[in-house]
């Protein structure tokens, strides 16, 4: 079983307030892993610090068996880890295509200076960017919609379009912060679908989602966050008939 992400003893403060408070977990590899919590119990910020947008203050995180903590997100996005966020974040004024090939366009060779020079390398390099993001834009469903401006498509495909721009990037792990949020039931099933797909072609996943069927339904393993301390791991059914997972997050779900 080979662990993908492991995060032992993570740390991160935000001033007085301790947002994750020595976290540990880990992701194995083909998984589909759920993280469920109440608002403000620190799963974005578990996204931020192993994605490098944060750097956590302790702790240790390994990524693909290399030590992360402390480098930057495009050297871990390089190892191979792509995400999306709870906050839409695309380039609204540029077409759908552009911005999905914004997901391979860290990867690239080319600096600003290739790319103002486009020695030929340049050029085939941007060919084969083209490829993957219309490919990764296939994936979703959207490929007709590539030469639409990111903000004349429905909230539903700008979610889907986050998630084309992270596949883009060929990763071996994806991070989704809430993908689900916003959506009607076609499109939630739709994305169901799409995760599904994602695992069989290599990538796992691992998930931020308040929709509890969706959760249960995809997820392999399932980890509890609350005020910034894991209080379960286990499989949908284990984690459901927890106690102490019931009083902090699905009592109030089910209520609310
Ligand atoms: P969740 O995603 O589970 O709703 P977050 O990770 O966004 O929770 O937030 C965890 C806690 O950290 C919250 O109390 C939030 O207010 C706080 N927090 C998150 N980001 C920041 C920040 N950049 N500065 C200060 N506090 C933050
Ligand atoms: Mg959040």
């Amino acid at each position: 079983m080979t662990m993908l992400l492991e995060l032992e003893g993570v740390t991160k403060r935000f001033g007085g307030l301790t947002a994750l408070d020595g976290v540990a977990l880990d992701v194995r590899a083909g998984e589909v892993r759920g993280l469920i919590g109440p608002n403000g119990s620190g799963k974005s910020t578990l996204f931020h610090v192993a994605s490098g947008v944060h750097r956590a203050d302790g702790g240790r995180i390994v990524f693909a068996g290399e030590p992360i903590l402390g480098r930057s997100s495009d050297a871990i996005a390089r190892l191979g880890l792509a995400r999306t966020f709870q906050d839409i974040q695309l380039f609204y004024d540029m077409t759908v295509l552009e911005n999905a090939m914004v997901g391979c366009h860290r990867l690239s060779r080319a600096g600003a200076l290739a790319a103002m020079l486009r020695p030929p390398w340049v050029a085939a390099e941007e060919r084969m960017i083209r490829e993957r993001a219309r490919e990764a834009l296939a994936f979703v469903g959207l490929v007709d919609l590539a030469a639409e401006r990111a903000r004349s498509i429905p909230y539903g495909h700008q979610r889907l379009l986050e998630i084309a721009r992270a596949l883009a990037a060929e990763p071996r792990l994806m991070l989704l912060d809430e993908p689900a949020a916003g959506m009607n039931p076609t499109e939630t099933r739709a994305l169901m679908h799409h995760i599904a797909r994602l695992v069989d072609r290599g990538v796992t996943v691992f998930l931020v989602e308040h929709n509890m069927k969706m959760v249960m339904d995809i997820c392999q393993r399932i980890t509890v966050l609350n005020y910034g301390k894991v209080i379960a791991s286990g499989t949908p059914a284990e984690v459901q008939a927890d106690a102490g997972v019931v009083e902090a997050y699905l009592g109030g779900v089910a209520a609310g």
